[in-house]
């Protein structure tokens, strides 16, 4: 048992079911027993009522307005941005963009830096476990600049190899892409050092932090990277609100990437300027209520506490990789050392996708497929996994539940004897 290990099996487990009403509503005849949370998760009132509540007392748009509710609405938005920062202790609000979530912060890095700053014979270094919006962004990138995609291989219990790790970075390496936690396997990455490794060849990082910000304390200054992605809708907030973090003396220099209202300084026919961060980057009308709503979810974590959520959820992790590993024909696919609540399986017989639907009767929502990784799968040679993946309202009784499914879709497909 390592230190998180031990600590997570004495740690008192949260109880918080009943703030989030969707988790009260039977499915199917039976109780919904939610395990799809690496895809979204459930939304607790706090966020519901916090931005259902902006559009009856403060809506209107933001900046520029004259009147009181803009200024008021305006002040709630950059409160958001606020939350944000203290969220991942950046050093200074401008460093915090708002983005539709980790993807459009990732396009947002490679157009703008990206094409800036990249040439022919340059190298993006990026790992064998990224999710697609960690890779094809740089394959445009690459096409569009002449610049080389590189990837650092996975081992077979899901880890990085840091040694061929440090074997790709050289002097040609311009930016490493690095997932904090891999949504396919749970490993998380020791993003620190890799950081610092990467520093010392004179590259940039930017770390893919979608998996990371709901499940432990991420603080982006004692990582060292320069760019920090995540979605709200992962972390108990809305969809289609999320956020990138940049180093300041970065994110300042570089380009506008979508032009419009509100991102401007002056506009002339002749010539445009830009304001100044973060606004050169939110071109048009945002997702104000998104950010509302963000917010909200973000003080609701915080008042949980980061370290108590990420010692609930790996007791149950622990559990949970104890019975399923004891299930005949059940093969786990990531066993990394350090690893967040993901589990990702593959059953003898069963497909992933028979399996989903099988559990689903059961009402166990789990995801089965390639998790929009799909390198990783063919790295491990296999179409797919089953993946239950774990939030801080799971349950123990979650986990039994999961595991009476999995015994009973055995059962009718005849395996696991
Ligand atoms: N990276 C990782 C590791 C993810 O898990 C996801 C979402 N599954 C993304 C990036 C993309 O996030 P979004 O779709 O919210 O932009």
């Amino acid at each position: 048992m390592n230190a998180v290990t031990t600590a997570a099996a004495h740690a008192p487990q949260l109880n918080r079911t009943a703030d989030f009403p969707i988790l009260s509503r039977p499915l199917k005849g039976r109780r919904l027993v939610y395990l799809d949370n690496g895809a979204t998760t459930q939304k607790p009132s706090a966020v519901i009522q916090a931005e259902s509540q902006y559009y009856e007392q403060s809506n209107a748009n933001i900046h520029r307005g004259v009147h009181w509710l803009s200024q008021h609405s305006t002040d709630l938005y950059e409160q958001g941005r606020e939350s944000i920062r203290r969220l991942l202790n950046a050093g200074r609000p401008e460093e915090i963009v708002f983005t539709r979530g980790t993807t459009e912060a990732i396009n947002l890095v490679a157009h703008s830096w990206g094409r800036a700053n990249l040439k022919e014979g340059d190298e993006i270094l990026i790992t064998g476990m990224e999710h697609h919006s960690n890779i094809v962004p740089w394959q445009l990138l690459c096409e569009q600049t002449g610049a080389r995609l590189r990837v650092v291989p996975v081992t077979d219990s899901g880890e990085l190899d840091l040694d061929a790790y440090r074997a790709l970075l050289g002097a040609r390496t311009r930016l490493v892409g690095i997932v904090h936690i891999s949504n396919a396997l749970g490993t998380i990455n020791p993003v620190a050092e890799m950081t610092r490794l990467a520093h010392e060849a004179g590259a940039l990082v930017l770390v893919d932090g979608a998996q990371a910000v709901a499940h432990q304390v991420v603080d982006v200054q004692a990582i060292g990277c320069d760019f920090y992605t995540f979605s709200g809708h992962k972390l108990y907030g809305p969809t289609g609100i999320g956020a990138l973090y940049a180093r300041y003396d970065i994110l300042k220099d570089m380009p506008p990437w979508q032009g419009g209202g509100d991102m401007i300084h002056t506009v002339s026919f002749e010539r445009t300027t830009y304001a100044d961060v973060p606004q050169r980057f939110e071109a048009g009308t945002p997702n104000i209520a998104g950010v509302i709503g963000l917010d909200a979810a973000i003080r609701y974590v915080c008042g949980i506490g980061l370290d108590n959520i990420a010692a609930h959820e790996h007791h149950l992790l622990d559990l949970a990789t104890a019975q399923l590993s004891s299930l005949p024909g059940v093969r786990l696919i990531g066993t990394a050392a350090d690893k967040a609540g993901i589990l990702s399986f593959v059953v003898d017989g069963i497909h992933p996708h028979d399996l989903g639907t099988i559990l689903d009767t059961e009402g166990v929502a789990i995801r089965a497929g390639h998790h929009c990784a799909m390198p990783l799968m063919t790295r491990f040679g296999i179409p797919g996994t089953a993946r239950a993946s774990l939030a801080l309202y799971n349950t123990e009784d979650d986990v039994t539940a999961l595991m009476a499914a999995l015994r009973k879709a055995q059962k009718l497909f005849g395996t696991g004897q």
